[in-house]
Parts: C-alpha cells; sequence; structure tokens
C-alpha cells in the first residue's frame, strides 16, 4: 500500500537514516585493499574515538549489536570464568546472559528491578563478597532499551573502584552512544559495546568494541575459542587501514557521514537535544496521566520513554491502531513487558517538530484505542520545548 508522506520510525532503532547518510552511501563500493578505502577507513576509525571519549582504538564489524556483544565476551574471557550481569530489562538477558551462558561462563545474574539501573550499592556487594576474585568481568547495560532506564556507569565504576576488584567492566552502550553523554575513559570501561543502527543514525549492520589497554591485555590470555571475531588481526590490519575481511564498504561511507554530522552539531549539543526531547515526551506522559516504566529521576533514558498503559488495555493494540492510522511504528514491550508497556523512541535523527509529531501520534492514537487518559499531553510537551531555561541547557 502506498502511503503518503514519510513513515514515522520511532522505534528506540533502528533510527530515521539521515538523506545525507543515505546518498553518503549510494556509491560504487571500491577495493577493499586499495589506497582509497585505506583513506577511508583511517579517517572513520580516528573520528569514532571522540564519540566513545576514548584515545583508544575502536573495532568495527560487519555485525549487529549482538555480535559485538559476543565479540566483546569471547575477546576476553576463558571457558567456566565467572560473569556478573547486571539485570535490568531484556537486553541484559538477550544480549548478555542469554549468550555468555551458550558459551560456556558461569553467569551470576545479579537480579534486578525493570525499573531501574544496575546498583552501584548492590555491584559493591558482591564484588566484597568474592574474596577469591573469581569473577573476570561485570556486564552491565547504559541504557536499557527494553525499560527506559539508564545505569550509572560512573557510579558503578566507583563500587568497583572502592570494593578494590579487578575484573574487566563491560558496557552495552547500543542505545545510548551518540546520544546520551557516554565516557569510555573517564569511567575506565574495559569494552564497549554499540550498534549502527541506533544513536548513531545508520542502518543496521555494524556492530562496534571500543576497548582499553587492560582489555587487551585480557585477550592475549582469553581461551574461549575465536577466530572471525578475534581483535589481533583487526588491530593489526587496522592499524594500516584494512581488515581481515571484507568489510562492509558502503556501511563506512555511511559511518564517515554520520560521524560528520555529529560533530557538525557538537557531542554536547546532541546530548542536550536528546535531554530536551526526552524531557519534552515524559511531560507529556506525565500530563496524559500515564506511567513511566522507568522509577527513579536520575535514570531516565533520553532515548527513549518506554509506558505503562493501564491495566486491561493492551499496549500492542494502541501500537497497531498508531501504525494503521498514521503510519508510525513505536517500539513494543519485550519480555515481561510484552502488551504492557509501548516505547517512544526518540535518539539519533530527530528535531523538535518531528518529536511533536510522535507525541501527537501517542495522543490521537490513545484516543481511537479508548485508553483512558487526560488531554493535554501535546501541550505540555510544547511547553517544554519552548521552556526559555530548558533551550539553554547545556553539555
Ligand atoms: C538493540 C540493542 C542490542 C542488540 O543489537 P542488535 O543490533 O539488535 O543485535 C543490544 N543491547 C541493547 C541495549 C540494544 O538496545
Amino acid at each position: 500500500m502506498t502511503r503518503p508522506g514519510r513513515h514515522f520510525l520511532q522505534i528506540p532503532g533502528p533510527t530515521n537514516v539521515p538523506d545525507r547518510v543515505l546518498r553518503a552511501m549510494d556509491s560504487p563500493t571500491i577495493d577493499h585493499r586499495g589506497p582509497e578505502f585505506a583513506r577511508l577507513s583511517r579517517e572513520v576509525l580516528e573520528s569514532l574515538r571522540p564519540v566513545f571519549q576514548t584515545s583508544r582504538p575502536v573495532i568495527v564489524y560487519p555485525a549487529s549489536g549482538t555480535g559485538a556483544c559476543e565479540a566483546a565476551l569471547i575477546n576476553t574471557l576463558s571457558p567456566g570464568d565467572r560473569v556478573l550481569i547486571m539485570e535490568t530489562g531484556w537486553f541484559s538477558h538477550i544480549a548478555w546472559r542469554h549468550p555468555a551462558e551458550k558459551l560456556g561462563l558461569a553467569v551470576d545474574y545479579v537480579a534486578g528491578s525493570w525499573r531501574r539501573g544496575a546498583s552501584p550499592e548492590l555491584l559493591e556487594e558482591r564484588l566484597r563478597a568474592d574474596t577469591a576474585r573469581a569473577v573476570k568481568a561485570v556486564v552491565v547495560v547504559h541504557n536499557e532499551t527494553s525499560t527506559g532506564a539508564t545505569s550509572r556507569i560512573a557510579d558503578l565504576r566507583r563500587a568497583m573502584n572502592s570494593a578494590g576488584h579487578p575484573a574487566l567492566l563491560i558496557v552495552d552502550a547500543v542505545s545510548s552512544l551518540g546520544s546520551i553523554d557516554y565516557r569510555h575513559d573517564e569511567w575506565e570501561v574495559d569494552v564497549t559495546v554499540t550498534g549502527s543502527q541506533k544513536g548513531l543514525m545508520l542502518p543496521p549492520g555494524l556492530g562496534f568494541n571500543a576497548i582499553s589497554e587492560k582489555a587487551v591485555a585480557a585477550s592475549r590470555h582469553a581461551r574461549l575459542p575465536k577466530a572471525y571475531w578475534d581483535w589481533e588481526p583487526m588491530l593489526k590490519n587496522n592499524a594500516a587501514g584494512f581488515f581481515p575481511y571484507t568489510p562492509a564498504t558502503n556501511l563506512l561511507y555511511a559511518l564517515r557521514e554520520a560521524l560528520s554530522m555529529l560533530h557538525e552539531e557538537g557531542l554536547p549539543n546532541v546530548f542536550a537535544r536528546h535531554r530536551r526531547h526526552a524531557e519534552a515526551a515524559r511531560a507529556a506522559v506525565r500530563a496524559w496521566g500515564l506511567e513511566l516504566v522507568c522509577e527513579d529521576p536520575r535514570e531516565y533514558s533520553n532515548s527513549l520513554t518506554a509506558v505503562f498503559t493501564p491495566d486491561g488495555h493492551d499496549a500492542d493494540r494502541l501500537r497497531a491502531i498508531i501504525l494503521e492510522t498514521f503510519d508510525m511504528s513505536l517500539g513494543t514491550g519485550l519480555g515481561q513487558l510484552a502488551g504492557k508497556v509501548f516505547r517512544i523512541g526518540h535518539l539519533g535523527s530527530l528535531n523538535d517538530l518531528m518529536l511533536a509529531g510522535t507525541l501527537c501520534g501517542v495522543e490521537m492514537g490513545l484516543r481511537l484505542a479508548g485508553i483512558p487518559h487526560r488531554p493535554g499531553g501535546i501541550v505540555a510537551a510544547l511547553d517544554a520545548l519552548t521552556a526559555p531555561e530548558k533551550k539553554l541547557v547545556g553539555a
């Protein structure tokens, strides 16, 4: 069916791909062993670092985010190693616990709330109790895409340091990198994992590992079998501008363009824009009288907002009505939140009017679906977007 205008892709990834990025991909594929490719990959690998806020190498795989999660585990760990994975929602399970168990790691899945980020106090307690230093890595999802709760990585790192525990810190920043302030070096993260299709504004298909010196050192002794995902040949080839196998050349054109866009806007401005949009979305939800999934204002996600529908009202029916009537996709409830929650993605290439249009679609959908709510969410969001002090919010 042909539909007029543009589809509103307001799921929390894949996100809207800017026209500039689409145009950049629309170029002939070049020889990946030639000099032009080496220039492209050197430029891309260099301008990726500030987005992770790292001075160290970033590895780019032709893979989805889940592939990059697996790469983080198998490059740093050995069979039977104990890994502490903080439960935050669906992604801490599906992207981390599930593959880690399949890889033969001894997973300690630390129970947590699906309405909160990972608890620094609980992490510290668990690490202090590990007097034998059996835990080799701690895994945290920075922005839990299923709940819209963000874990406070700086506080979690402080908890690890005050427990004096040497475990590696592996962070999933798939739905936060390029949207929410994230500091790989300052927070002493050992492996940061992300994917192309969320804050980086690209189509799906690239996975990333930013790696610390300590992670590289761990990889020299890690004994989980690795071939395709092995960092070593990647780092060696990348140093000369090449890859050990055929890279996703056209996605690298796209990445070069998207990185230019992020740097032109300026990362502090990118983060501030996401924060304004998130605040406006939450203002709308509050005015509607609906409940946010995230319970702690310190942990509100700036890249998506997950909202409960009232008891007895199916969130997927609301989503289906909005898709059918307004040609807008919203995120579904995942795992234990299925049917109870819808998620508004507001990350990546988004401006005020796109956000306002998105929230209008939600409010009209609530009416059509007969979901009890108060009117006025849109006015509250527009107030938030035009409040002068909000406009001045800096880095
Ligand atoms: C999207 C996402 C993933 C998985 O990425 P894929 O590209 O779908 O494999 C992992 N973790 C988080 C937090 C995500 O949002």
